[in-house]
């Protein structure tokens, strides 16, 4: 199909990504009349999916289920009449406006503004038990999660700034947090470093591999490798939070935005304009400081908000 097609369609704002960012942009845009089309992606609803109960967002003064909230969060979209579709965006071509992109390799679409919501993927071990154990005592989020193990005794595996962020994080919330890494040093800043080492509750374990969460229904242990004697033992927890970094998912931006060295794109600081007059970015894919969802739903609405006023601008809108 070529841009000149009849059939191809011409919107005003396409939303990329189906999490807390995407649905709040979906909300702000289609409120305010820009006929929104949301692209959901390879996992509709993003990573609160795989995610159990979230008390952290306000408004659910009882918590709520991760992927329960997501529906609620389409559904709001939809009340304002989104067009929200299955799909996966396969190529997007920013070199002249309108913007046109590829969904599932076939469709093509030409959008005056788009709002990239992609989010990122948090890397796992590839541990069998560690997949099926997670939402269960597994998780990739201590600030998400780590309050339902107050009291109890968890482990951080990695060695970067994240875990040790999470490891001093969980150490006021839980008896005893082993942090687990796979060297002989951390990766993590110095200052970082001298944090977790200096808690007194946090026990780091160097040249350490996780070989096996263990727990039928819930975690109840984890197996680990001593690297260096080659001993196995297990270490007696209820929660593992694995902590080895997260990729953002932009593969499809490469060399089209500016990207960070970690590969998270680059926004104007305090908005979300990327460096394409009418691309904007919000959520986890332009940030990995907070990833939360409800700092992810600030920077939708913040997207929704910066496309309106470039469309009125540009006299398209
Ligand atoms: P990093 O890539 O910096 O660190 C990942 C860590 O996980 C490394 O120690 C790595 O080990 C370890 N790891 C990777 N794969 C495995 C595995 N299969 N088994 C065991 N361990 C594994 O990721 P982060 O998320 O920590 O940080 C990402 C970026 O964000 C960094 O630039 C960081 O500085 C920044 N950041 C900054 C913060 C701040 O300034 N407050 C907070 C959080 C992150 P190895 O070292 O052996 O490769």
């Amino acid at each position: 199909m070529s841009t000149t097609d009849s059939s191809t369609e011409h919107i005003k704002c396409l939303i990329i990504g189906s999490g807390p960012a995407a649905y709040t942009a979906a909300i702000y845009a289609a409120r305010a009349d820009l006929k929104p089309v949301i692209i959901q992606g390879m996992q509709p609803g993003g990573q609160l999916t795989i995610t159990t109960e979230v008390e952290n967002y306000p408004g659910y003064p009882d918590g709520v289920q991760g992927p329960q909230m997501m529906r609620d969060f389409e559904a709001q979209a939809k009340r304002f009449n989104t067009d929200v579709r299955w799909g996966y965006v396969s190529s997007v071509d920013f070199s002249s406006a309108p913007y046109k992109v590829v969904v599932d390799e076939e469709k093509i679409i030409l959008a005056d503004t788009v709002i990239i919501c992609t989010g990122a993927s948090a890397k796992w071990l590839g541990l069998e038990s560690e997949q099926r154990l997670n939402g269960f005592g597994v998780s990739a989020c201590a600030t998400c999660d780590g309050y339902f193990f107050r009291q109890q005794v968890v482990a951080v595996v990695g060695g970067g700034d994240t875990a040790a962020e999470e490891a001093s994080y969980l150490s006021k919330l839980c008896k005893k947090v082993y942090l687990i890494v796979r060297r002989g040093e951390m990766r993590a800043s110095k200052a970082m470093q001298h944090r977790v080492s200096h808690t007194e509750n946090i026990e780091i374990l160097y040249n350490t591999e996780p070989k096996e969460v263990l727990g039928e229904k819930t975690v109840e242990g984890l197996r680990i490798l001593d690297r260096i004697s080659n001993e196995e033992r297990t270490l007696e927890l209820t929660g593992f939070f694995v902590a080895i970094g997260h990729q953002p998912n932009t593969d499809i931006f490469k060399g089209q935005l500016d990207l960070d060295e970690n590969g998270y794109i680059l926004t104007k600081p305090g908005s979300t304009l990327t460096k394409i007059p009418g691309v904007f970015a919000a959520g986890d894919v332009q940030d990995h400081i907070y990833r939360q969802a409800v700092t992810a739903a600030g920077s939708g609405c913040m997207a929704a908000i910066d496309a309106e006023r470039y469309l009125a601008a540009a006299g398209l809108h």
